[in-house]
């Protein structure tokens, strides 16, 4: 379950910036996930309520934002979203198509508590890195 490693990075990533703003808690995280990933919402979810334990998010909200899947054909430029399954072949020319969007796992914003006051700070879409999905690309030499 390679969840929990993305939960931790989350987390580090939203405590070390709650920390540069001298926030006491992270109120919440929002979460920008796609479609087309191997993370599993409620993996996730689940594993974010146990790392969370002793950080300053402890009491955070996670707020996950499922970003669906879309693909462009390279040829004829046709953008579409996949119906049937992940067919990510052009119906047009039968090229094979780019992912636009649903490859996505960022986190959009944070809110924290300060002192003196809430902040929403923009992390403008941190990307996160995906463990996972390059460790099933490259085979072991055995
Ligand atoms: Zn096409």
């Amino acid at each position: 379950m390679h969840e929990i490693s993305i939960a931790e990075s989350i987390l580090e990533i939203a405590e070390e910036q709650a920390r540069a703003q001298n926030a006491r808690s992270i109120q919440l995280i929002k979460l920008r996930l796609g479609e087309f990933t191997t993370i599993v919402r409620e993996a996730l979810e689940f594993a974010f309520e146990i790392a969370r334990q002793g950080t300053l998010a402890e009491d955070a909200v996670l707020e996950i934002e499922t970003v669906s899947i879309l693909v462009r054909c390279a040829v004829c430029d046709r953008a579409t979203q996949p119906v049937v399954g992940i067919c990510l072949i052009c119906t047009v020319c039968g090229f094979p198509m780019e992912i636009l969007t649903g490859e996505e796992l960022q986190i959009e914003y944070i809110e924290v508590e300060t002192e003196e006051e809430w902040i929403k700070w923009k992390l403008s879409q941190k990307e996160l890195p995906q463990g996972q999905q390059s460790e099933s690309r490259s085979r072991p030499t055995s």
